[in-house]
């Protein structure tokens, strides 16, 4: 007799993400999922090398309904698991591009990519990937920090502190529509949010969201990005790290789960062509609660795409 290669029990088989099955080509599936184990550009504690493997052993427990949005994503969309990027860990420019090479693949297919970090550098690459294929997007971008410095480590162009202003000088974003959300916790100085600011994005801090409240700034997103092309980045770290402590640079007073579950299923309706979440540190988790939000995270990602396709 053979068994059956998916068992009924969540916690048998292979750990792809939700259990999809695992291919190496996105040609036929609506949505890959990619895991990017690069973390060699962090400012703090390393480790998210290990998040993509930690997100995919706790999505195990994922059921597959979503009852606030009423949606069945793994029943309405082909899903696929292409497994990780080829990663080296001195070169962060070799991986960027084998990153970008990787992601452009995909796109080519028509898949929409949804990927797991890694540190927050890798995005680059995936928002070069993806503005080639829809010129500059716009973006939606959780997070406690800008990202936007110039150079990190004396004139270094590329580390994880500095994609979003390597990402519009490189006429990716389109800045009309990109929003910093959660933005919170001290800094070198003022310039930091303003140097953001005067790059384009839209910021709004933690303690803006909790003053307005999460309809407003909902609203405010979706009427400055209207029907644009929309790429969603989302920092773990954007979470109060009393609800993900699994993180490399964790800043106190953020979002809740619950929060940041209500914020990305806000985006319902935008027209969203891609995901990453990034910078889990399985090291610093606490039984597993900053992999199991972001596994939930990317199911409630994987609903606005199925609620497109319906
Ligand atoms: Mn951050
Ligand atoms: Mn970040």
């Amino acid at each position: 007799m053979t068994a059956p290669v998916f068992a009924a029990q969540p916690y048998s088989g292979i750990a792809s993400f939700g259990r999809v099955p695992v291919a190496s080509d996105a040609t036929g599936f609506d949505v890959s999922i990619l895991g990017i184990p690069y973390d060699g550009s962090v400012s703090y504690r390393s480790g998210t090398r290990f998040g993509p493997r930690s997100i995919r052993e706790q999505s195990l427990l994922l059921w597959g309904y979503n009852n606030v949005l009423n949606v069945a994503p793994f029943k309405t969309l082909a899903v696929a698991d292409l497994g990780d990027v080829d990663v080296f860990p001195p070169d962060i420019v070799a991986t960027h591009r084998e990153i970008e090479r990787v992601a452009s693949k995909i796109l080519t297919t028509n898949s929409r990519l949804i990927s797991l970090g890694g540190d927050h550098s890798v995005s680059l690459p995936l928002l070069r990937a993806h503005a080639k294929k829809h010129g500059p997007v716009a973006v939606v971008h959780f997070d406690a920090h800008p990202d936007t410095w110039d150079s990190e480590y004396s004139g270094q162009r590329y580390s994880h502190g500095t994609p979003f202003r390597r990402a519009i000088e490189e006429s990716l974003i389109d800045t009309s529509g990109y929003f910093q959300i959660g933005l919170r916790g001290p800094t070198n100085g003022p310039e930091d949010y303003l140097d953001a600011a005067r790059l384009g994005a839209h910021l709004i801090t933690f303690d803006e969201f909790r003053r307005t409240g999460i309809d407003a700034v909902l609203n405010e997103v979706r009427s400055a990005i209207g029907t644009r092309p929309t790429y969603v980045t989302l920092d773990i770290d954007a979470v109060d790290p009393a609800f993900a402590p699994g993180t490399g640079t964790p800043e106190v007073g953020g979002f809740s789960s619950y929060e940041i579950l209500q914020l990305v299923r806000g985006l319902r309706g935008l027209n969203l062509i891609g995901f990453d979440l990034v910078e889990v540190s399985p090291a610093y988790d606490s039984s597993n609660i900053t992999a199991i939000l972001a596994a939930n995270l990317v199911f409630e990602f994987l609903s606005l795409v199925a609620l497109q396709k319906t």
